[in-house]
């Protein structure tokens, strides 16, 4: 069960990506999964290469698409483990739309997003996850925009599964990631993941100041919903741990007519030779 191919990274030294993947691969192996039986679909942006350097199938589709591809792959061949993946900017700006309603619909899938506040790969502007006063080249007198609360906002529309991580924890990041891929329905793993490059700002040793984990608050509770929404609150977002995780309710799979038929990929399409040709020649 080897999830390390041999494709390089090409992530500057220390960004906190490396943390991400090296997570995903051993949670796969640790899950006993085999790398046929995975798949990652990934958006654009410096994380977006992920899809890549992991030994299964992997998808680099378009900036903000990852989850509709995601969810399309998960209702066709409901065997494969499905992770999207992808930065704050892809999963909170041009793609936020897709994120809110992968949240509500509820499919089978974990989204693993890599969060380091700024858009990385255009060489660092402000991103929706970037605090207001954050100074770019493209916000020199600082941003002037409200950063968004992902967490908060996945409780809101109905998440079933919401967890936040950081890149300095591996094994940490590792459990939680098997954690929401064992969570029957959507999981979304909002993950701390540094740029080291043109995030001065949010470091490691900034987290590390900064970030509570939910493991040293007593009495916490992540099946409360109430509870996880007021934590975040009080905390302003920076904590660590799985915030809400609800066993109950149904993933979007169980709740279709026939789902415990064959799934898509393994049903037998069973036409003839001239239905066939028709339908390939209408894709030619
Ligand atoms: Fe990572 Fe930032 Fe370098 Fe991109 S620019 S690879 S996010 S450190």
């Amino acid at each position: 069960k080897e999830f390390r191919n041999k494709v390089k990274p090409n992530w500057c030294p220390g960004c906190g990506d490396f943390t991400v993947l090296a997570s995903m691969q051993r949670a796969f192996a640790n899950l006993g999964k085999e790398p046929e039986e995975v798949a990652i679909v990934s958006g654009i942006g410096c994380s977006g290469r992920i899809a890549g350097y992991v030994n299964s199938y992997g998808f680099h589709g378009v900036h903000g698409r990852s989850l509709p591809i995601a969810q399309g792959l998960k209702l066709a061949n409901r065997d494969l483990t499905v992770v999207a993946s992808g930065g704050d900017g892809d999963g909170f700006a041009i793609g936020m739309g897709h994120t809110v309603h992968a949240i509500r619909r509820n499919v089978d899938i974990t989204y693993i997003v890599m969060d380091n506040q700024i858009y990385g790969l255009t060489k660092g502007q402000t991103s929706p996850r970037s605090e207001m006063g954050f100074k770019t080249k493209s916000t020199p007198n600082g941003s002037i925009e409200a950063a968004i609360s992902p967490m908060e906002m996945a409780l809101t529309v109905g998440a079933g599964f919401v967890a936040q991580t950081v890149s300095s924890d591996l094994k940490g990041m590792t459990a939680i990631i098997e954690a929401g891929i064992k969570h029957k329905g959507f999981s979304l793993i909002n993950v701390y993941s540094p740029c080291v490059t043109y995030n001065k700002i949010n470091t490691y040793d900034w987290f590390k100041q900064n970030l509570t984990s939910l493991d040293e608050i007593e009495g916490y509770d992540p099946s409360n919903r109430g509870q996880a929404m007021q934590t975040l609150m009080e905390h302003s977002g920076l904590v660590t741990g799985i915030i809400y995780q609800n066993t109950e309710r149904p993933s979007y799979e169980e709740l279709i007519k026939g789902y415990k038929e064959e799934p898509l990929v393994k049903q037998d399409i069973n036409l003839t030779e001239e239905q066939f040709d028709r339908l390939i020649s209408e894709f030619a």
